[in-house]
């Protein structure tokens, strides 16, 4: 990623102190999306770590990473897959519970969502303690794919998520770190 890109993606990233609870700095990603030049950037910049043919499903999870992943699918040529709240999914899925920032969640996947070994990048806008990222790869690992990389936009590396993913042994990519 050239320097010009990272001091574009990174101004284009705003914060909202006290979102959506107190003590809470929200990293709002619209600006980066709404600037054509940082959107293609930001996902040029996540396919060319991996290599084209080197995934097979790339994961989004709800709802902002369903936006980055979809367009790193398409330029990857690679399947999408959504990660979901609980009970958005309509058919069969495995669940997994896990603890945010600013709260709790359950993440569903299709159970029939991945071929067996499909090589998964599992994409989202925000590492921030890992717990969703962790959650993904559980999810990845049970529905029989295997986990090929976390790639996010930005990571708030003062909450220690790379550390929470460090024994699942998974290559794990930000564009900006925090
Ligand atoms: P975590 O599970 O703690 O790594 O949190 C990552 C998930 O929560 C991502 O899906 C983000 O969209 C969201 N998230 C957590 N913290 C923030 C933040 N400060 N700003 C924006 N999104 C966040």
């Amino acid at each position: 990623m050239s320097l010009d890109l990272g001091a574009r993606l990174r101004d284009r990233v705003r914060d909202v102190p006290d979102y959506p609870k107190a003590g809470v700095v929200f990293k709002d990603i619209t600006p980066l999306l709404a600037d054509h030049v940082a959107f293609a950037g930001a996902v040029d910049a996540i396919v060319a770590r991996r290599g084209r043919g080197t995934i097979d499903k790339v994961v989004g999870i709800e709802a902002r990473g369903f936006i980055v992943a979809a367009a790193v699918a398409y330029h990857f040529g690679a399947g999408f897959v959504p990660m979901r709240k609980q009970g958005k999914l309509p058919s069969a899925t495995f669940r997994a519970a896990y603890a945010l920032e600013y709260g709790e969640a359950v993440l569903e996947v299709h159970q029939d969502a991945f071929e067996a070994g499909d090589r998964v990048l599992i994409v989202d806008d925000v590492l921030a303690t890992g717990g969703t990222a962790r959650a993904a790869a559980s999810l990845v690992a049970e529905a029989g794919a295997v986990v090929a990389g976390v790639s996010v936009l930005l990571e708030l590396s003062f909450l220690g998520g790379r550390g929470r993913l460090a024994d699942i042994d998974v290559d794990v990519h930000s564009l900006i770190t925090y």
